[in-house]
């Protein structure tokens, strides 16, 4: 007899969890509290228009054909490269920043607010991913049983990188950048992921806010 699972939820974590034990013979049932399926990937549709309420463009995408193929399902959507990625509104001033993954693209969109943009950029974006790929299979992908057991996983993160770790966001990029533009737009999260890989796909909008200044991707 198959044996019987029930998850709790229906966010992507379960549906992706389901789809896998379901691949390895389980019987699943999937119960939600929201009177529809998809967690905080969810749309809200009121008077003719549709938000997202969550994400709004896959950052990883190739973790989603990572699923489907272990799965051996077919990817059941396209995904469409976004260039530019997303754009950014000040209030202040009246054209959007357009960001591109082309860093010399992006630089001219940061003439006469950064100085030597570029050169900060790549630094900046290289320390980051230095970071991302030494940490990504030792912490990031990992679990951890309790607090002890990921302070010591984090002793073997090269040495090279403990000031990052006791340093916040902002502090890092206060230390890179003169522009308020700049350390706005670069403390979107996204951006790290964005320029981490070549692999890395996006699919639509994103709206960020952040610091004291709201930045609105379109
Ligand atoms: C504003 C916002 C923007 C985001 N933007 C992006 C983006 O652009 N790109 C990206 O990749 N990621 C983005 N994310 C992150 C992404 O949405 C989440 O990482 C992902 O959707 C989380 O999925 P999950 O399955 O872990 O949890 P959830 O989606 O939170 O799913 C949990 C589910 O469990 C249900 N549940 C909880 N308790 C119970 C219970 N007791 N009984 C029954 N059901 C229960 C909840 O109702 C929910 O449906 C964004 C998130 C937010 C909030």
């Amino acid at each position: 007899m198959r044996k019987k699972v029930l998850i709790i939820g229906s966010g992507l974590g379960s549906l992706a969890t389901a789809l896998r034990l379901s691949k390895l013979g389980f019987d699943i049932d999937i119960v939600e509290k929201f009177h529809q399926a998809g967690g905080r990937l969810n749309l809200l549709e009121k008077d003719g228009f549709s938000f997202d309420m969550g994400p709004s463009f896959f950052s990883m995408s190739y973790e989603f054909k990572e699923l489907f193929d272990s799965c051996n399902i077919p990817m059941p959507f396209e995904i469409e490269e976004l260039n530019p990625v997303y754009s950014v509104n000040f209030p202040n001033r009246k054209k959007p920043f357009l960001i591109y993954k082309d860093i010399d693209k992006l630089a001219a969109e940061f003439e006469g607010i950064e100085t030597n943009f570029a050169e900060k950029l790549n630094k900046y974006i290289g320390s980051a991913k230095k970071m991302f790929h030494d940490t990504e299979d030792i912490v990031i992908r990992r679990n951890f049983k309790n607090r002890l057991d990921y302070l010591l996983q984090l002793t073997k993160v090269p040495l090279s990188h403990s000031p990052k770790m006791f340093r916040s966001m902002w502090t890092e990029l206060e230390r890179t950048f003169d522009s308020q533009e700049a350390k706005v737009i670069f403390s979107c999260a996204f951006f790290w992921v964005i320029l981490r890989s070549k692999r890395l796909q996006f699919t639509a909008c994103s709206i960020t806010q952040s610091s004291n200044t709201t930045a609105i991707g379109m």
